[in-house]
């Protein structure tokens, strides 16, 4: 598990390339890392003011950047003289003031245009759109699917920022599902499930309920649920709702809740493709205020394929890793710091000397020969090359494969194409698409 002091350094090095220095100084010097357990990560402040600014600006980009490091979902608690105090940051009262500030709950960075379109969510992002531009008649219900860290969460609070944007007096409301749950379970509890309802029902415009999946065999906040749905509908306000499944595959919900889901428009998001992934790595650089060489870019862009949130955590852990070390960061480096992210894909030997034989309109056993002519010669250098960088694998274990080779031929052609790959454009050029190549038929195995 993470340690508090790396995450919080995590923390401050996002923050800080977003603040003006001396703010960040003079404000995040009387801030602690306290303790992080249990998914909570309580930070100690030494003034109501700093703790108020806090909650205010930066809750969202903390709590998000704990969780991105942590590579799990993480609740911010902030401390301040002795009081831990949970922030809610819907409807947050302002320590000392006693008086409600009317502030959403919405992550800042989770607009529309910090989202990257691809192939893999270009209609989902067409759909959040149009909802987001004529909240409750373009898609209502809008119903957004798809797996963990493709962009679900962030396009559903893009449109409630977008109808914030339109209409500063639109009631937005953001909650998973599963606090939805416990706020139910909760009013039944203490007898207010009344006031739960009538929240529901007349203070919401646009109602945004995340990872619905939770819902499963929750029978009686279904039913609740059910209802709320009916009135806002009925009204003609906006309901989107995300899940890690299509309406159809979610198990364990009521046919009449997936019926309601079915009603307008439900779209899905699929992990992006190689150039969506770097598209994306230089939007969130752009928002560190970061650059990194495009040899970088594309290693952490092969590295990690079906989660951007993952993507953004290695970028995190990098800057990270580069302050600590104080040296600019190189490829060198980022394979270093990044030698824990494994991919979940194993590239083979002979995966590598099957792609290369197709990228070349070679035989099968041309690589595996002693054949001499360039053009299977510079292939085969090229695919040792490969393996020597894309596996585990021995020199002589790679020297074998092809065709028992001894293992400084392998070793001549590593060094051979690695300054090839400095001179000649070509070269490099073969050598990323072939990583695409083989990365991406992987990944579809
Ligand atoms: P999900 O809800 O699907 O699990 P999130 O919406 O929380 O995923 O996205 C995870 C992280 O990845 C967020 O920080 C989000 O900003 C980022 N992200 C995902 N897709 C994109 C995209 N297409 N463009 C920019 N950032 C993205
Ligand atoms: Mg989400």
């Amino acid at each position: 598990m993470a340690n508090c002091q790396i995450l919080w350094n995590n923390v401050l090095n996002v923050v800080k390339s977003s603040t003006n220095e001396a703010i960040f100084k003079s404000f995040f010097s009387v801030v602690h890392p306290l303790s992080y357990d249990d998914n909570k990560f309580i930070i100690k402040v030494d003034s109501p003011l700093v703790a108020d600014w806090i909650k205010q600006k930066y809750f969202s980009i903390i709590e998000d950047t704990l969780s991105k490091s942590a590579g799990e979902n993480i609740q911010l608690l902030i401390q301040c003289e002795g009081i831990q105090e949970e922030i809610i940051t819907s409807n947050t009262i302002s320590p000392g003031k006693k008086k409600k500030i009317h502030v959403t709950n919405l992550n800042p960075n989770f607009l529309f245009n910090n989202f990257v379109i691809g192939n893999s969510n270009q209609m989902a992002h067409a759909a959040a759109y149009a909802s987001g531009q004529n909240p409750g008649h373009a898609y209502n219900p809008l119903f957004i699917y798809g797996g963990v860290g493709l962009g679900k969460t962030h396009l559903m609070q893009a449109i409630g920022h977008a109808a914030i944007a339109k209409n500063k007096d639109l009631k937005v409301l953001y909650i998973s599902s599963e606090k939805f749950l416990n706020q139910y379970i909760d009013a039944i509890q203490n007898n207010t499930s009344a006031k739960f309802r009538n929240y529901y029902r007349s203070n919401v415009d646009i109602l945004l309920v995340d990872d619905i999946q939770f819902l499963s065999k929750k029978v009686g906040t279904q039913e609740e649920f059910f209802h709320t749905f009916n009135a806002l509908h009925n009204e003609g306000k906006q309901i989107v709702m995300t899940s890690d499944k299509s309406p159809k595959e979610l198990k364990g919900i009521e046919s009449r809740l997936v019926n309601r889901f079915e009603w307008g428009m439900i779209v899905d998001i699929q992990s992006p493709d190689f150039e969506t992934r770097v598209a994306i790595i230089h939007k969130k650089l752009e928002q560190y205020g970061q650059i990194f060489d495009e040899d970088v870019c594309f290693y952490l862009a092969n590295k990690i394929r079906n989660d951007v949130r993952k993507i953004e955590g290695a970028i995190i852990k990098l800057l990270g890793y580069a302050s600590i070390k104080n040296e600019p960061i190189s490829l060198e480096m980022a394979k270093e710091c990044l030698k824990d992210y494994v991919s979940s894909h194993i590239v083979t030997l002979d995966f590598i000397q099957k792609s290369v034989s197709e990228f070349f309109a070679l035989n099968d056993t041309d690589l595996k020969s002693n054949k001499r002519p360039k053009s299977i010669a510079y292939p085969r250098q090229l695919a040792m090359y490969l393996c020597r960088n894309m596996t585990n694998s021995s020199l002589t274990e790679i020297a074998q494969s092809f065709g028992g080779k001894d293992h400084t031929t392998v070793l001549y052609a590593c060094r051979k194409i690695e300054k090839k790959k400095t001179e000649d454009e070509i070269t490099k050029q073969q050598l990323l698409t072939l990583e695409k190549k083989i990365i991406d038929n992987i990944q579809m195995m």
